[in-house]
């Protein structure tokens, strides 16, 4: 197990002046980035997610509810807010909701002075695409900046066979199309590889980065699907996949955009196609985890394999004051995880499963 290495807590004061601190953990670890599932519905049912029956039942809160919780985790040093689901473009009032979302500012600058004239938030979406091309302009006038579209393959029967929706390949990649179009990109292609479903599938995901211009980033399969089949030997690990790669052509590096981002970046010895690879099992990134998660019934999860969630929404039901709700944050936040397990003994899969928690 790699040992994970932590940034250093910054200093508490200016000149005396206690100062408002940006949310950090109790590793030092700057909190920027929020996860925010607007709701638990979707209409694709993926092998690895969606494994269990038909739920009726889904959690959608008040947008305003979402609003009041960006507004006040902004205030506590949130920059980025990734709008996720189940499938959020199901959401109804999507596009109002980002518009306001849009229309919110950082309060720290860069070294983590707070500041009344910050930048407008990093506004981005994930999205299984199957409503895209109805959507990416509207959203995009209201503010919306990136898009991400999970597509697990690039051929329609392996498509359908994974999403367990007929005809839904042709639907996502106009929705991929038009998203560029619009200026939504460059688009991420989120793909989540799974031995023996959609491995095969490698180099023509490569193939499809280099023809469609878009980022295409395998993920390895993590313990986070509803019916609890997931086994190590079902995960194509980062090893494999690069030498995959690199048979169909020779892989270059690129430096990463940020310490806490998730991908190890690669472009083609042409520099055509651009290529991510997201390894939580076998290369954790969790040493400079910043992200927090708020999932659709407005409960607040310090991390992805969280064995539990905390009640921000009954707390704001309760009547709690936006300081009060503040300080809780702060209070969970600061307990955050230091890493996951998976693979380890005793490693327990997280509470929920990643329909109920948003990505
Ligand atoms: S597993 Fe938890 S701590 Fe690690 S990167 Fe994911 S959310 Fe962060």
């Amino acid at each position: 197990m790699a040992t994970l290495s932590f940034p250093r807590p910054q200093a508490a004061t200016l000149a005396g002046e206690p100062r408002q601190e940006r949310l950090r953990d109790r590793f030092g670890r700057a909190i920027t980035d929020l996860r925010l599932s607007v709701t638990d519905r979707c209409n694709y049912r993926c092998v690895y997610c969606r494994t269990g029956e038909e739920g009726a039942i889904y959690s959608e809160l008040a947008t305003e509810d979402y609003l009041r919780m960006a507004r006040i985790l902004i205030s506590l040093g949130i920059e980025k807010i990734r709008l996720t689901g189940g499938e959020p473009l199901l959401r109804s009032g999507l596009v109002e909701m980002v518009r306001e979302l849009a229309e919110l500012r950082t309060a720290f600058l860069p070294d983590g002075t707070p500041t009344a004239t910050g930048q407008p938030v990093d506004l981005a979406l994930t999205t299984n695409g199957h409503l895209l091309d109805l959507l990416a302009e509207p959203l995009k006038r209201a503010g919306l900046g990136r898009v991400t579209v999970s597509m697990d393959a690039v051929e329609p029967e392996t498509f359908a066979a994974i999403t367990r929706v007929p005809k839904s390949f042709e639907r996502v990649l106009s929705g991929v199309r038009k998203a560029a179009e619009v200026g939504l990109g460059p688009v991420k292609i989120n793909c989540v590889l799974l031995r023996g479903f959609n491995d095969h599938q490698i180099e023509a995901f490569a193939e499809f980065s280099r023809r469609e211009s878009v980022i295409v980033r395998f993920i390895e399969f993590m313990p986070l699907e509803e019916d609890r089949s997931w086994r190590p030997d079902t995960v194509v690990r980062m090893e494999e996949l690069i030498d995959r790669l690199n048979a169909f052509r020779p892989l270059v590096e690129l430096p990463p955009h940020a310490a806490s981002e998730t991908a190890r970046r690669y472009t083609f010895d042409d520099g055509l196609g651009e290529i991510g690879v997201i390894a939580p099992v076998s290369r954790p990134f969790c040493g400079h985890c910043s992200r927090i998660r708020i999932t659709s019934d407005g409960k607040l999860r310090t991390c992805l394999f969280s064995q539990s969630d905390y009640d921000l929404y009954g707390r704001m039901l309760r009547g709690g004051t936006d300081e009060e709700l503040r300080a809780y944050i702060r209070e969970i936040v600061f307990q955050k995880e230091e890493r996951h397990h998976i693979g380890e003994p005793g490693f327990e899969k997280p509470s929920r499963n990643m329909v109920h928690i948003g990505g």
